[in-house]
């Protein structure tokens, strides 16, 4: 049985991959041996077929040069201590990361099974020892968009994101959480008051949320009641680096020599774990509306096509409808006035999930049956 040392398994990434190994019974398959960056010497997690032990130090490198895959979701800074160290002191095991770090480095393959399967076992094959986990937006945009990308029926994409507060981290979510608290705090009686004029709440709120003592610490502004059509860094060209990542790490999963050219804008909403994606596409040719569905339906087991009607969007295709599942709605299909090889689409998917934590799961499971 291989070694896996587990990291960050405490936050947001990897609470969900502990939750999903355990349902799919994958401890039965594995050595784990948890790891912390400031825990060491408590107790490891409570799970399902495992004995409870300490936790370990994660700096402790020959503890980990012990192990066979690190499966790691504790963030970019971590990888960039340890993961140098390790590889140069001759460490020749897996390492799986939910960072965005070694993502484009050339001998890391960025992984999504369900869409580059061939390309990911091609790579064991070669001797690849690094899988990154790709960015949430770009791995759900692929779950849903994955057939028509196979078929290179994609000549390019303009797309609106409206990402959670989950994609920044733990952290946030309670922020945002914060904030909302605070917006109701400051008018819950007044909403009990049926006279009382809503611009006159509403002011209240405003104001509130522009104070000094606002909680607004990770954010820096507020997200309750508001968005922000910003996410991480600028690049010199005037994208957001999270803009930057579409295109990028799109054309590196699919191993794409032609790019598909994709851009747009990430805007972070107040949703809590989904993230939703509009989508203009140029077709490189014309075909049916019901050939594209079936194209896009047939590509996995996990994408579903939303009627496009009011009912169907309003029940299926919503965050609050779509958290906590590893379904992949895809809605809001049909062609746009500018012409017929141009395409509608709207699709929802959790972040948490196929955006972060499965992609790594799905991983570990190739890596031990090899
Ligand atoms: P996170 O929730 O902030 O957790 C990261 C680490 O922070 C934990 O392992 C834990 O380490 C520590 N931590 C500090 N306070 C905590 C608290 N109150 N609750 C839980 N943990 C706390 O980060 P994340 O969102 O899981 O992201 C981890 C990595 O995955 C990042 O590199 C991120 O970019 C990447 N990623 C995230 C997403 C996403 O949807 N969030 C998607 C794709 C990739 P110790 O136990 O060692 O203290």
């Amino acid at each position: 049985m291989k070694s896996v040392g587990l990291i960050g398994w405490r936050g947001m990434v990897g609470s969900v991959l502990l939750k999903r190994m355990e349902e799919e019974n994958d401890f039965l398959k594995i050595h784990p041996i948890f790891f912390s960056t400031s825990q060491c010497g408590q107790n490891t997690p409570r799970i399902k077929h495992v004995l409870p032990n300490t936790l370990q130090d994660a700096y402790n490198i020959d503890l980990l040069k012990e192990m066979d895959i690190i499966i790691t979701c504790q963030g970019s800074l971590y990888t960039k201590s340890i993961y140098p160290i390790l590889r140069k002191c001759g460490w020749k095991g897996y390492w799986i990361d939910a960072a965005s770090l070694l993502r484009m480095e050339n001998d890391s393959i960025i992984i999504l099974d369900p869409v580059n399967y061939n390309f990911i076992q091609d790579s064991i094959s070669r001797g690849i020892k690094t899988f990154v986990g790709g960015n949430c937006t770009v791995s759900l945009m692929l779950m849903s968009l994955g057939g028509l990308f196979e078929k290179e029926l994609i000549e390019w994409i303009s797309v609106s994101t409206y990402q959670a507060a989950s994609g920044a981290g733990s952290r946030h979510v309670i922020e945002l959480l914060q904030q909302m608290g605070t917006l109701y705090n400051i008018v819950a009686q007044d909403l009990l008051n049926p006279s009382l004029s809503v611009l006159d709440v509403e002011h209240k709120v405003t104001q509130i949320s522009r104070r000094s003592d606002f909680p607004v610490k990770n954010f820096t502004i507020p997200l309750a009641g508001s968005l922000i059509p910003w996410i991480d860094v600028k690049m010199d060209n005037g994208q957001s680096r999270e803009e930057w990542k579409g295109q990028f790490e799109t054309n590196k999963i699919l191993g794409f020599k032609n790019k598909v050219l994709i851009d747009g804008i990430c805007v972070r909403i107040s949703s809590l774990r989904c993230h939703s994606q509009s989508f203009v596409i140029k077709l490189t040719k014309n075909i049916s509306l019901e050939n594209i569905k079936e194209i896009i339906e047939n590509h996995n087991d996990w994408v579903n096509i939303v009627p496009n009607n009011v009912e169907d969007t309003l029940l299926k295709l919503t965050p609050s409808a779509v958290t906590g599942s590893l379904d992949i709605p895809i809605g809001r299909l049909r062609k746009l006035n500018m012409g017929e090889k141009y395409l509608s689409a709207f699709t929802v998917g959790d972040q948490l999930l196929w955006g972060a934590a499965e992609p790594l799961r799905r991983m570990l499971n190739l890596l031990i049956n090899l």
